[in-house]
């Protein structure tokens, strides 16, 4: 966004370019059965960006994409796709995107290209010119020498490319994808990744994914971060990233981690926290030369410290002062990527 004043007859204009969006969400909220689920989230979504909603479990993703694909109306607040208000004008909104589910939703026993050509159908395309645009699609996604083989032949890579490829026939501008690697190997991940980069800079798609795993939130153009409903961050990875000061250093006390974290904030007036796993977490310039200071200065007191460059992770530690995930989430989910690990080899 360009801001600024210029002057016409004497008079100071304030002006304001800002990139328009395909997509706006002003003010959004949600309740189910009275809890709330997203607290008046607003962002807007740029043309030919992958655009990420990252956040953990319970954090409201879900009910985004549900009221951005009209599969449910919101109790207020806005969400326009093209000028197409979701609560107003569904059905234009509806002409506008291509959905990925979670759930497949491709029929195995079909080939890819009968699949393609029956969604065609539906969406009232026929002839020569469905005919291209499923060879069209086949080629983008990288499944045309697939063509005519059963999609239940195909890895799950291959039927989620089969996937993007059927939100895609009927050329919409916006493609929007809840979870999109789930069930997927890291190899297989990684694919898809890249197939979504080939949509945005070559169909000039806009692309908006869900998402609760970091690798992946670090490869959109812009995020949007959200922590129980609400949203904490907006920007690009390494924007969100570049805000934090420094390194962040973790602490492990020897006896009292709380105490601990008052008398570092005092005796440097830097902000320590206590996180959910008792670790002391401060940002600092220069982590390496701040260990030695504080381990001399606490002598005894400190039984381990480590210092990294911020990720995503402290992105929204600092913005909510909670982890990502609770050690039981974050133990869930080794297991299971541990398990896919294993199946691979
Ligand atoms: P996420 O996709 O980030 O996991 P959700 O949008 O699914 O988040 O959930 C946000 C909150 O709304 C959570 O507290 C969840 O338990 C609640 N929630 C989601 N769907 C329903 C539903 N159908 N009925 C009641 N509560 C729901």
């Amino acid at each position: 966004m360009t801001t600024g004043t210029t002057s016409l007859d004497g008079a100071v204009v304030e002006f304001t370019h800002a990139r328009s969006s395909v997509i706006r969400v002003e003010n959004l909220q949600h309740s189910y059965d009275g809890r709330a689920a997203l607290k008046g989230v607003s962002f807007g979504v740029y043309p030919a960006e992958i655009f990420g909603l990252l956040g953990p479990n319970g954090s409201g993703k879900t009910t985004m994409f549900r009221i951005l694909s009209t599969l449910m109306l919101p109790m207020g607040g806005r969400a326009v796709i093209n000028g197409c208000d979701a609560a107003s004008n569904p059905a234009g909104l509806r002409k506008q995107i291509g959905v990925v589910f979670q759930a497949p939703s491709i029929d195995v026993k079909l080939s890819a290209r009968e699949n393609l050509r029956h969604v065609g159908h539906l969406y009232g395309m026929s002839g020569s010119a469905l005919d291209k645009r499923v060879d069209e699609m086949l080629y983008r996604v990288a499944l045309f020498d697939r063509a005519n083989d059963r999609a239940e032949t195909f890895s799950g890579g291959m039927q989620r490319r089969l996937e993007l490829a059927k939100g895609l026939l009927h050329h919409p501008s916006v493609l929007l994808l809840d979870e999109p690697t789930t069930g997927l190997d890291p190899g297989a991940r990684r694919d898809l990744w890249q197939y979504l980069a080939i949509l945005r800079d070559e169909e000039r798609v806009t692309v908006i994914v869900t998402t609760h795993l970091m690798e992946e939130a670090e490869r959109c153009d812009r995020l949007a971060i959200l922590s129980e409903g609400q949203l904490v961050a907006l920007g690009t990875p390494t924007e969100l990233k570049n805000e934090i000061g420094g390194d962040v250093l973790l602490l492990e006390a020897r006896k009292n981690p709380e105490e601990l974290a008052v008398r570092i904030s005092q005796r440097y007036g830097v902000e320590a926290t206590v996180l959910d796993d008792g670790k002391v977490r401060l940002e600092r310039d220069q982590g390496h030369r701040f260990v030695t200071d504080v381990v001399e200065a606490f002598p005894g007191e400190i039984q381990s410290v480590s210092v990294s460059k911020p990720t995503l992770e402290d992105v929204f530690i600092n913005r909510t002062g909670h982890r990502f995930w609770t050690e039981e989430q974050k133990g869930a989910e080794e297991k299971v990527s541990g398990k896919k690990k294993s199946k691979k080899h």
